[in-house]
């Protein structure tokens, strides 16, 4: 695939942004204008490093915290992204908000998160239509956990079972194909967020909280002393601190190396199990792609609403084209979809399928739709087409409204890819969501909490580096996904 310089673009009512440039290559721009940065000072009591969805929501809790509390203020919040706002995976993703996890401590997460979502879905672009999961009987003891647990998280899900799910699809959906659908989750709190607007609004706010942005300085590495970072190093100057929280998405790997972490852990699980030797970092891709949607169709609900973000995993199901041949490519079904007229500029949907695992160590830069190694394969667009149509007849003929364009990033995975939200050193915490986190806007909040005072913030203990060798490394599932 030919470099195309252009990103791709979609911010709405704006023109094209031009790509940016450091030391002469092309990098991922901000998906946002940069208004009012400041210059990186000499010192901070906090630093945030990464203007992703975690830095910029911890920035602007913490500088609200600060303020209410009459502790201090955001001068006091330095925020530092070598870019700006969105120039990772934040500013790519497709925006689901879900709770469609194994692992039950997400629930409780996914519940904070759309708590702040909930909070300004407006200046965040959070549409809150909902999530339907639709699965083969195989999956019905694991959907039934995840509504308990979800429930119990204060999540309101209902699961719907045999008839009473084909019944549930038919209601939403009347042209949906009900043959492989056994089994349905509907999450009510999920929905999905426009991604611009969300690192819009988010920025916006640690505008408003006073929070120091400083835009462009580039992180080298962290001066330590006794186990405490000391200063931030940056090819702008180093910023002396007494705390840096580090949020640096598909870079958290660098950071890691710079804090002097190690590459590899052994690994021990509940059953008594363990791995030796497994690289701490997994990068995978992620394939998304975009359809218009032609005049006469959309993507509404029976009753005229924006649809629910739909789910398909069917672990039996062959994926076979609409003229009937099949996609011998892939092993096995997996599909989601949502509505995403603010991506694509006019009536549109956005989607994609199973992440494609790239191993321990991946370029990184230019990151995002620039880096010709991440886009969607050319397979993809037939795959995830001819899965829409299975499922609905309104998406019949869909292939021929497929967004030809750059679409997909990478993200580093955990060792168990489950989130790590610990502290890395005596003053560093870390946010390392394994690429599962734009919808959990709430970490930050979280984390903020954690940093103004509170001596334990019990959400974020179950995602705590001591699972690996205290034997909870988590991994219960019933996926083909690494999203567990
Ligand atoms: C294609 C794709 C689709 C996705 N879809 C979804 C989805 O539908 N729903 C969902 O919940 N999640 C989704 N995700 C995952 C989600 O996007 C990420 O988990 C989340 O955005 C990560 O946020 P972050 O703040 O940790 O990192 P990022 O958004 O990557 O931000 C990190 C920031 O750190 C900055 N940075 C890094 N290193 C340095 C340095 N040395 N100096 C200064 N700045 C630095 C970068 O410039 C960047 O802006 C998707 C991911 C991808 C790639």
């Amino acid at each position: 695939m030919a470099l195309d310089l252009r990103p791709n673009d979609f911010e709405p009512f704006k023109p094209a942004r031009p790509v940016a440039e450091k030391q002469g290559k092309a990098v991922n721009p901000s998906v946002v204008p940069l208004v009012d940065v400041k210059p990186l000072p000499a010192s901070a009591k906090y630093v945030v490093v990464g203007a992703g969805v975690h830095g910029l929501s911890t920035a602007w809790h913490l500088a609200m915290k600060l303020r209410r509390s009459g502790k201090g203020d955001g001068s006091e919040v330095v925020l530092i992204d070598k870019t700006g706002p969105g120039a990772g995976a934040t500013g790519l993703a497709c925006g689901c908000v879900r709770n469609l996890y194994m692992t039950s401590p997400l629930h409780t997460i996914l519940r904070h998160s759309v708590d702040v979502w909930e909070s300004d879905p407006v200046n965040l672009g959070f549409q809150q239509v909902g999530y339907v999961s639709v699965g083969e009987a195989n999956q019905e003891a694991d959907y039934l956990k995840m509504a308990e647990s979800q429930n119990a998280a204060g999540y309101g899900s209902d699961v719907y079972i045999g008839q009473d799910a084909r019944r549930f699809l038919k209601s939403i959906w009347p042209d949906y194909k009900t043959e492989r659908a056994d089994v349905v989750l509907h999450e009510k709190p999920s929905g999905y967020a426009g991604t611009h607007m969300a690192v819009w609004g988010l920025d916006q706010k640690c505008l408003q909280w006073g929070v120091t942005r400083c835009y462009g300085p580039e992180v080298t590495g962290y001066e330590m002393a006794n186990g405490r970072v000391t200063h931030v190093k940056t090819d702008q100057g180093d910023i002396a601190c007494d705390c840096v929280v580090i949020s640096a998405g598909a870079w958290a790997p660098q950071h890691w190396a710079w804090l002097g972490r190690p590459p590899k852990l052994d690994m021990a699980y509940a059953d008594g199990g363990a791995v030796k030797d497994q690289d701490f970092w997994t990068f995978w891709r992620l394939i998304e792609g975009e359809a218009a949607l032609p005049e006469g169709k959309d993507f509404r609900t029976a009753d005229g609403k924006d649809s629910p973000v739909l789910h398909v995993e069917l672990m039996n199901a062959e994926v076979r084209r609409e003229d009937g041949s099949l996609l011998e490519e892939r092993p096995h079904f997996y599909t989601y979809v949502r509505y995403a007229a603010e991506r694509v500029g006019a009536p549109g949907v956005q989607g994609g399928s199973i992440p494609i695992p790239i191993g321990p160590a991946a370029e990184l830069e230019p990151y995002g739709h620039l880096n010709d190694l991440y886009q969607a394969d050319d397979w993809f667009a037939d795959y995830w087409c001819a899965t829409l149509a299975m499922l609905m007849e309104r998406f019949e003929g869909v292939r021929a409204h497929f967004i030809e364009r750059r679409n997909g990033g990478i993200g580093a995975f955990t060792p168990d890819n489950v989130p790590v939200f610990d502290w890395v050193a005596d003053n560093a915490y870390m946010t390392a969501d394994s690429n599962h986190g734009f919808k959990m806007i709430g970490v930050g909040k979280l984390v903020a909490e954690l940093l103004e005072g509170s001596t334990r913030v019990e959400a974020l203990e179950p995602f705590a580096l001591k699972r690996f060798s205290e034997g909870w490394t988590y991994g219960d599932r019933n996926s083909n996904c690494p999203w567990v």
